[in-house]
């Protein structure tokens, strides 16, 4: 046990350690934020849930969302001091980062239905909400564990993920940070917002393949004894940014409370009252962060999960079986084609009653045989708190439409298969509880899409992602954000290419030019 946790139990803290969905190690906070991946290729998850009162919640929506963000995290970093959480929230949360001072401000769409827009971060996607603050989180926990070597971070992405570390990390002493993206497989706004990243200790590569292989090679790299080594001679350690770093998870369990907090304080619900909250989905992890809420104690009714035409899970919470085995699509949602759902396996965790045997038998059943079932009863338990439901590009399309016509809102594409089954979940299910739609990217990061979804198809054609841009600042009358206005002036600095099979040495190669 090391130094700073044993400080804590001898003061009285509560000391919260973190498993593997696979059974194995019990570490602490810092130290699974450190790691990242446990070592036998789970993922970390606290030893139990801190509950949140109902009163709690209440006084929540009196503080600004840093306060909001303080409140919750302390309850899980068990091995920083309040101190350190109040100036990590602070710096990420607390300043001009967000162009909107409530961080996560939550609008009314129509009578029954909010929008938690999560996009007021400096790269317009979700994915600052945690990235803002990962970084502050990183480099306390390599101090407490005396780390001395670099903490190179790996990520890769689905398009979002890659800016967002990027400029987390970006000149963070002590760190890099490396992104891997594929090749055609991200728009042009956010391959633009990449590869013309600044810094000096940022790095992306395209790869030659899709999201998939590139999550699958990252986590290859990370189990790789040879690669740790050859990292630890040039002073660097590996740690993770992506979704499944428990660093990641938590910042964005804050943000569901904050909207009920918010809901509560309108008037709109009492609180105690259920609130259904519908997220788009890839990795599992926006959404995952709400079931944590959930078993906190947040009241909600359901959580709906979105998918786009990859609807593996959609598929999953209908039938109880897990199927890689089907064709992988490019839509106009990209940051949700996905086929394996990395944080899926810490909901598998709980579904399975915490028994980490069970998880990786169905981990090793994917990994070998491209499915596993989860079994009738276990499906059942599932059903009772998720639905899922899918939308295609052509129902996306026309919910941009229908909602800027409708309710005067815009909506990227993302937001939109959210709403679009939310829209079938009200027909099937006939549930009038409020609800949440929770909304991950501006309009401007696939802005030739939603162009098409407001004024057909013709508009965009011939136009590139600038002209699209100013296009639909025109129709819209939303304003265009500056970092898209921006990035047309600036110099494109990241250029490597890589083969699936060639990431490590790409890595490396980045790091020895
Ligand atoms: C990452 C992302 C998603 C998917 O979130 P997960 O946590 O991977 O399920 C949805 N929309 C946008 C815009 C994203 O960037």
């Amino acid at each position: 046990m090391d130094a700073a946790r044993l400080q804590f139990m001898t003061e009285g803290e509560c000391v919260m350690s973190f498993f593997s969905t696979r059974g194995g190690s019990c570490v602490t906070a810092s130290q699974a934020i450190l790691r990242g991946l446990a070592p036998d290729g789970g993922l970390y998850v606290p030893a139990m849930f801190p509950q949140v009162s109902p009163e709690k919640i209440v006084s929540l929506s009196q503080l600004p969302y840093a306060r909001r963000a303080s409140e919750i995290l302390r309850l899980f970093l068990e091995d920083f001091s309040p101190a350190e959480i109040e100036a990590a929230v602070t710096a990420a949360y607390g300043g001009d980062r967000f162009d909107d001072p409530a961080v996560a401000p939550l609008k009314p769409l129509d009578e029954n239905t909010w929008i938690l827009e999560l996009f007021h971060g400096p790269t317009l996607a979700f994915k600052d909400m945690a990235l803002q603050l990962l970084p502050h989180l990183t480099t306390l926990s390599a101090r407490k564990n005396g780390e001395n070597r670099e903490v190179s971070i790996l990520v890769a992405t689905s398009g979002d993920t890659g800016k967002a570390a990027l400029e987390g990390f970006r000149d963070v002493p002590g760190t890099s940070c490396t992104v891997f993206y594929p090749l055609d497989g991200v728009s042009d706004v956010q391959r633009l917002q990449m590869v013309t990243t600044g810094g000096n200790n940022t790095h992306v590569i395209a790869v030659k393949g899709n999201f998939d292989d590139a999550q699958t090679g990252v986590k290859e790299l990370f189990s790789s004894p040879d690669f740790a080594a050859e990292m630890n001679a040039r002073g660097k350690v590996l740690s993770s940014a992506n979704s499944i770093n428990f660093g990641r998870l938590v910042p964005q369990v804050v943000y569901y409370f904050s909207a009920y907090a918010d809901l509560v304080a309108r008037r709109a619900i009492v609180c105690g009252d259920p609130v259904n909250f519908c997220v788009p989905t890839g990795n599992f992890g926006n959404i995952l962060a709400a079931y944590y809420a959930h078993q906190m104690g947040l009241p909600i009714g359901r959580l709906i999960c979105a998918s786009n035409r990859n609807k593996v899970l959609t598929d999953f919470f209908a039938s109880g079986t897990y199927s890689t085995h089907r064709i992988f699509f490019k839509t106009m949602s990209p940051s949700m084609d996905i086929l394996v759902s990395s944080n899926l396996e810490r909901l598998l965790f709980e579904a399975a009653d915490r028994d980490g045997e069970l998880v990786k038998t169905w981990m090793r059943t994917l990994k070998e045989c491209g499915s596993y079932s989860v079994g009738d009863q276990r499906r059942e338990w599932l059903e009772s708190l998720f639905w899922g439901g899918c939308a295609d590009d052509i129902a996306t399309l026309d919910e941009i439409g229908r909602r800027f016509r409708e309710n005067r809102y815009l909506m990227d594409t993302h937001t939109a298969v959210a709403s679009s089954v939310l829209r079938e979940y009200r027909q099937t299910k006939q549930d009038g509880t409020p609800t949440v739609l929770v909304s991950t990217a501006s309009p401007y990061k696939f802005a030739r899409d939603v162009l098409t979804g407001i004024a057909g198809a013709g508009v965009s054609e011939g136009l590139d992602p600038f002209a699209c841009s100013a296009e639909l600042e025109k129709r819209s009358g939303v304003p265009m954000p500056d970092q898209v206005r921006r990035l047309k002036d600036l110099p494109i600095r990241h250029k490597a290419e890589c083969e699936i099979e060639g990431m490590g040495e790409a890595v490396l190669r980045e790091f020895d030019r």
